[in-house]
């Protein structure tokens, strides 16, 4: 028998981009209900870290920490293909190292995280079919397996369906959103394996008569990768053992004997866009909303990028607070960031070739990063640390920070050293007056949260209005520049229950 359940917000999909997008919402009191077609949570780990990028965002949510107190960080964003290390020292960043830590650990703190918050998840049923209109949406999910004593299919009436379900998305199907781009030309096969004899596969970069292994140390076995020689003709069919074995062998000229496997797969450098994240109730984020070669391992953190994006949009925009067209904002800002992302993944696969015609190019490169700061540059440029938001300003030359994450401000406020990311982490726009300057007409009168604060790098501001994302949305200058009317940002970014002045709207659901 069908059951019938009702969400504010139905999210398809437990990974990175579905449980920190479900912890937001609920974190706002948004009813939160997300289906996931994995009965349980993976013993595999596709990515391995987190990077600057991403803990910078989740610091502002106050949820760095129990990232920070497991992974272990190197000093450079990982690249593929370029000629120099992209080092963080002097980045645009509060966390200038990459964390090493498995995406299985970092899925699990993830998703406590969003069920004390008050989110629920539904394991092991798979969305199959998708309707919407102007009043909400209606999902249908039934158990992944179909085994006899799989739970009953579920219908799931929602104000807004996400689909964070990943890169072959039944949510962006089903809307018939397009996904178009480049398909995969190279598929690579990857295996967590463990050798029967240690020694068969020591880690780096091994090189045989076929072609070339690069093997990865994990915690208990070791990741190998290897191009495939043969893909067959539905590159999406399992990799058994005697298939990874034989390519194995292929590519060293020698058999590896393997104790164990714990994942095996295949991956390509396919790179697609969704045409748009929003068809009215519907949107989407993560793998969902774009692919791209895994060079330079972003995908994890594109995909909290998204959510983090999304989630105060979308909870205010449910909760009937927000101003008119923020939600809009969210694709209006993720989805040129992932095509930058899909461009330079794109480029270091095509540097990764090692192919002698693209050596020149290399060369170039080398000659143009090796310049003082360039590094700095480059991984700010990999990780979008750069990310400008564009915030209407009349004058966006007027400070640096406008548009993008201000930085983690080191702050004497309400008699007591705070850090700006924890007046952020309460998830309100904030307007920051620093160092004695007079409290701007507009902010004040319109009720935004006001902090009269001192900073030793306030960096020529005097006053600044951050988004509840801790986006910066207005400054004003020291020396009296501003970057436009602080009224019209206060009516852009901030909603009625911030004291800011949009049209009242109807709360959408009951
Ligand atoms: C080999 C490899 C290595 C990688 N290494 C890194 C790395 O080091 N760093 C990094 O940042 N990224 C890495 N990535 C990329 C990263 O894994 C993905 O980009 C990331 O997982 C995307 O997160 P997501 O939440 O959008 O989607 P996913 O993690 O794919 O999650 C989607 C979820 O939706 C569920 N689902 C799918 N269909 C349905 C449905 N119809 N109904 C209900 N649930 C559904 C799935 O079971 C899954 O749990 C790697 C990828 C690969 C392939």
């Amino acid at each position: 028998m069908t059951r019938s359940l009702t969400a504010d917000v139905l999210i398809a999909g437990a990974g990175p981009a579905g449980l920190l997008l479900a912890a937001e919402l609920a974190a706002e009191g948004v009813d939160t209900l997300i289906v996931e077609r994995d009965p349980q949570r993976p013993r595999r780990s596709r990515g391995f870290s987190l990077n600057a990028r991403s803990l910078d965002l989740l610091a502002r949510r106050g949820l760095a920490a129990p990232f920070l107190a497991e992974g272990h960080p190197v000093p450079h964003a990982p690249s593929v293909g370029l000629p120099v290390t992209a080092d963080l020292h002097g980045a645009a960043t509060d966390h200038p190292f990459t964390l090493g830590i498995p995406q299985s650990r970092v899925e699990e703190i993830l998703e406590e995280h969003a069920l004390a918050q008050g989110a629920r998840l539904l394991r092991g049923h798979r969305l199959h079919a998708l309707r919407h209109d102007a009043e909400g949406t209606t999902a249908l999910a039934t158990a992944a397996d179909g085994s006899a004593d799989s739970p009953s299919p579920v219908e799931v009436s929602a104000a807004y369906t996400v689909g964070c379900d990943g890169g072959r998305s039944t949510v962006r199907k089903q809307t018939g959103i397009g996904f178009p781009g480049t398909p995969a030309t190279t598929w690579h096969l990857l295996g967590d394996i463990v050798p029967a004899d240690p020694g068969d596969l020591p880690p780096g970069p091994h090189t045989g008569p076929g072609g070339t292994v690069l093997v990865l140390p994990r915690p208990g076995y070791v990741r190998a990768m290897l191009t495939d020689p043969a893909p067959p003709h539905d590159p999406h069919s399992p990799v058994s053992p005697a298939l990874f074995a034989d390519a194995l062998e292929h590519a060293l000229g020698r058999p590896v004997r393997m104790a164990d496997h714990i994942w095996l797969t295949r991956f390509g450098d396919a790179a697609r866009l969704a045409e748009r994240y929003r068809d009215g109730r519907v949107l989407l984020a993560g793998d969902a909303a774009h692919i791209h070669p895994p060079a330079g391992a972003v995908g994890v953190n594109v995909a909290l990028e998204d959510a983090h994006n999304l989630g105060w949009k979308l909870a205010r925009t449910v909760l009937g607070t927000a101003p008119d067209g923020l939600l809009d904002t969210y694709g209006a800002e993720r989805r040129p960031a992932a095509e930058r992302v899909l461009a330079h993944t794109r480029a270091q696969a095509l540097l990764g070739r090692d192919d002698p015609d693209l050596r020149p190019l290399a060369d170039l490169l080398e000659d143009l990063l090796s310049r003082p700061g360039a590094p700095a540059a480059l991984a700010e440029t990999l990780l979008g640390l750069d990310t400008r938001h564009p915030m209407g300003a009349e004058d966006p030359g007027a400070h640096p920070w406008l548009g993008r994450l201000a930085p983690d401000l080191d702050l004497v406020a309400e008699g007591r050293r705070v850090r700006l990311s924890e007046l952020v982490s309460r998830r309100r726009p904030l307007l920051v007056t620093l160092n004695g300057a007079d409290a701007p007409d507009g902010a004040r009168q319109a009720g935004v949260r006001t902090v009269d604060a001192h900073c030793a790098a306030a960096h020529g501001a005097a006053a600044l209005l951050l988004r509840p994302d801790g986006h910066t949305a207005w400054v004003r200058t020291a020396d009296g520049r501003q970057t436009g009317d602080l009224r019209n940002a206060v009516a852009r970014w901030c909603g009625e229950s911030d004291g800011g002045a949009p049209e009242p709207t109807a709360r959408l659901r009951a």
